[in-house]
């Protein structure tokens, strides 16, 4: 049973219900139904999976060919995992360039950040166009400095930008600049990435999903893929036989042995305070600037049209298969919501109204990787690394462009057909994850405290970069 949290006076149980981002979309606009499937059908493309790259894929096939049979087949409702539970951070690349830069070059790395800002516009003109008031907001992205140790990273992330040319994309800020933007006593300088909106994410979710219903897509929502047999989608109901099939099916690849060596699902946590419009300006904060800290352990916030503080991350923590920890998890809402009251002490009074969690699909690179499954019509994309909002409108255009065959520059990102190295078998990976991931928590704890990390935890940090990967401490 999931403990009912007390924080500053709100009872709190993760899981208990859906994130505050889609209960507020579905109470906006519960869209019309889309029952489960209950027979055997035909298709020229069948998704599973219905969150952003899902219905990014279904998007475009629809663009390239509206007469294109497109079935999306939804465990959930379109958007109730990750894509309706984020923390609506459309951000650019260009903090990815180390990783980018090692493993495709300079020039490609700067290709796959160009698309990546494109796509962050993308989802702009797309709401436009539609009429999805997604809150959409261009704020950029400042990347706060909370330990001393961070300052070495902060340098080198603005350094590699100006090596490879694109200096007006990240630049660097004074600790004065960064509590212009975000008075908070636990910043202490930092870098501005001019590429970042903050969005709803649900009801941008929600968004693509009735416009796909107006294009004709099928949408099969309650309706859980239980394996492929080629492009057959089977289910417990019904199966969709079609030509093509796509996987798109985020940190529940771990269950999919077509994906699992590339991924390790762990979990992230938001906290949601109450409106504090006041509070916010006496902070400065009133530029909607995407807002996150330099830990591995990721610390990210931003703030709502009604004055609230969304604040991600903390206390994530690693499993095998995706369950109630990446959902009920008190602990590590207790983290998140601790986190927070570091972060903003002028928010003591505030209330804590809201929590909840999602699984996270992390790739041995940090960096997602599209592609077809060998020379089958399987098609998949994966390993955003907590890091999806932008980088899954890419996904569904390369997606829709490998399956219809059409030679566009989407196609030749280095993402494309990435054959990153594999995680090592189970039980071992998600042991391996969920002891390093506490060790990378406590070395960066101690590191903000100003004490020094043990030499165990430090080394229990490093070690997915001594096996090749580009994760975790250096
Ligand atoms: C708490 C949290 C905060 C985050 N914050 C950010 C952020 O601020 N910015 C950012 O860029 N990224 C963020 N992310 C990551 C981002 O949400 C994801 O990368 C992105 O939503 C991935 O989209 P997707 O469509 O691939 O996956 P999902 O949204 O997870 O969609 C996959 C869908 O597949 C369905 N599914 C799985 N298995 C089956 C099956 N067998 N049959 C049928 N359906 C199935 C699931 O129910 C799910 O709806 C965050 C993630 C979490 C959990």
């Amino acid at each position: 049973m999931p403990t009912a949290l007390n924080l500053t006076g709100a009872a709190l149980t993760p899981g208990a219900q859906r994130s505050w981002w889609l209960r507020e979309a579905l109470a906006q606009d519960p869209g019309q139904p889309c029952p489960p499937l209950s027979e055997d059908v035909t298709a020229d493309v069948v998704i599973v999976g219905g969150g952003f790259t899902g219905m990014w894929t279904a998007y475009f096939l629809t663009e390239r060919d509206p007469n294109l049979g497109v079935v999306i087949l939804e465990q959930d409702v379109c958007g109730g995992g990750p894509s309706g539970r984020n923390g609506g951070f459309a951000s650019g690349w260009w903090d990815e360039l180390h990783g980018l830069v090692a493993l495709y070059g300079p020039e490609a790395a700067v290709r796959a950040c160009r698309a990546i800002s494109a796509s962050i516009k993308g989802i702009g003109e797309f709401c436009a166009s539609h009429g999805i008031d997604a809150w959409y907001r261009e704020g950029g992205y400042v990347f706060a400095i909370t330990a001393t140790a961070h300052e070495r990273l902060c340098e080198e992330m603005v350094k590699l930008a100006r090596e490879v040319g694109a200096e007006d994309e990240l630049r660097p800020l004074s600790a004065a600049e960064v509590r212009a933007r975000c008075a908070s006593p636990a910043f202490s300088g930092g870098a501005f990435m001019r590429d970042g909106a903050s969005i709803q994410p649900a009801r941008l979710a929600r968004g693509l999903r009735r416009v796909l219903l107006e294009r004709d897509v099928k949408i099969h929502e309650g309706t859980t893929v239980t394996r492929l047999d080629g492009t057959t989608a089977i289910t417990p109901h019904g199966a969709v036989r079609a030509r093509h099939a796509v996987l798109a099916v985020n940190a529940w690849g771990v269950g999919w042995p077509q994906l699992n060596r590339r991924l390790v699902a762990w979990s992230s946590y938001i906290v949601m305070t109450a409106p504090a419009p006041d509070r916010l300006r006496e902070i400065g904060w009133t530029g909607g600037e995407l807002i996150s800290d330099f830990r591995t352990s990721l610390r990210y916030f931003r703030t709502t049209p009604d004055g609230r503080i969304a604040f991600g991350g903390g206390g994530g923590r690693a499993r095998r298969t995706v369950d109630d920890m990446f959902t009920h998890d008190a602990r590590a809402v207790t983290e998140t919501a601790e986190g927070f009251r570091l972060m903003f002490p002028s928010f003591a009074g505030v209330p804590i109204e809201d929590a909840w969690g999602g699984p996270i699909d992390v790739s041995p690179t940090h960096l997602p990787a599209f592609g077809r499954i060998g020379a089958s019509n399987v098609y998949y994309a994966a390993g955003y690394t907590g890091n999806g909002v932008a980088p899954t409108r890419v996904a569904g255009e390369v997606l829709a462009d490998l399956v219809t065959g059409a030679d566009t520059d989407a196609v030749r990102l280095p993402m494309v057909g990435a054959r990153p190295p594999a995680f090592p078998p189970e039980p071992f990976r998600s042991w391996g994850a969920a002891v390093v991931r506490r060790a990378m928590i406590a070395k960066e704890t101690a590191e903000e405290q100003g004490r020094e990390p043990g030499f165990l935890v430090t080394q229990l940090a490093r070690t997915p970069r001594r096996m090749g990967y580009l994760l975790g401490s250096d």
